[in-house]
């Protein structure tokens, strides 16, 4: 933004739905000079708010996002989505680049393998589906509600853990409605119980849901790894909340 004062507010449109938007809605807040929207896609039941003004609800593709944009005069767009909604980060990219608005990506660094790992990675869930067999009987999958339908041909017994539940309820495998937090200790507990011998999980990265995998580790669990849906090209991404608030204070 250019010219712009000491007292005029620079408005960012903050694309949420996770941890990390969150986090940073608490730390922007505090910047005077920055007023945040945060948005949620408005799916999940009893969503965690994040501090600040929300709006909530799909914006209507590339065309409702460039229109609501414009209305409510954003200076700048952080999508801070999670690794695996593509179609709002496409969506975004291409909003701004026609307004020709600075954007920014927040993307936390995926998850890497250790020492003991057995992880198979796959570019889809109907790869993964398709992998299952070979490696267990009884799988965990931990890839959320939407696209578990690829899941339901795999063969093998299937716990599904999801933060709502799937409409219409799947009735091809168990389920499991568990928002979390994650701890070792209840991952452990989970896998033992259900006596899981296969893991499925999205590439989401961070700690938040990272639990699971050193719970895989321990006890010698291989793990199917979808791995992360490619970005826009010609995005600039960022990986700390930090990284951010510095972009944003050089763009006012
Ligand atoms: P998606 O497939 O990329 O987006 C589908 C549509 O949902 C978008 O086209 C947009 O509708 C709407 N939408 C998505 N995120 C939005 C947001 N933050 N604010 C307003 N509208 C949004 O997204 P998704 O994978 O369904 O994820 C939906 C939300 O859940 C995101 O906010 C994401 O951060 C969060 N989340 C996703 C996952 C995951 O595994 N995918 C996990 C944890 C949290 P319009 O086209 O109508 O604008």
């Amino acid at each position: 933004m250019s010219g712009i004062s000491a007292e005029v507010r620079m408005k960012v449109l903050l694309l949420g739905g996770t941890g990390e938007a969150r986090h940073l809605a608490d730390l922007l807040a505090l910047d005077p000079g920055v007023e945040v929207v945060s948005s949620l896609a408005g799916r999940t039941l009893e969503a965690r708010l994040p501090t600040g003004e929300v709006r909530q609800g799909g914006f209507g593709g590339v065309e409702g996002l460039i229109s609501w944009l414009s209305l409510h005069q954003i200076d700048a767009v952080v999508d801070a989505t999670h690794p695996f909604a593509a179609t709002m980060t496409t969506h975004a990219t291409t909003a701004c680049h026609h307004l020709n608005l600075p954007h920014l990506v927040l993307r936390r660094p995926g998850w890497t393998e250790a020492e003991g790992d057995r992880w198979h990675r796959t570019p889809t869930p109907e790869a993964a589906a398709n992998l299952l067999p070979t490696l267990g009987t009884r799988a965990l999958l931990t890839t959320g509600r939407q696209g578990l339908s690829a899941f339901a041909p795999a063969g093998v017994w299937m716990l599904a853990r999801c933060v709502d539940a799937p409409s219409p309820v799947p009735t091809w495998c168990e389920l499991l409605l568990d928002r979390g937090p994650y701890e070792l200790e209840g991952e452990l507990e989970l896998m033992r119980k259900w006596r899981i011998d296969v893991l499925v999980t999205k590439d989401s990265g961070g700690d938040m849901t990272s639990a699971k995998l050193t719970a895989a580790r321990q006890l010698r669990v291989p793990v199917v790894v979808i791995e992360r849906p490619p970005l826009p090209a010609d995005v600039t991404v960022v990986s700390h909340v930090d990284q951010v608030a510095e972009w944003l204070r050089e763009h006012r």
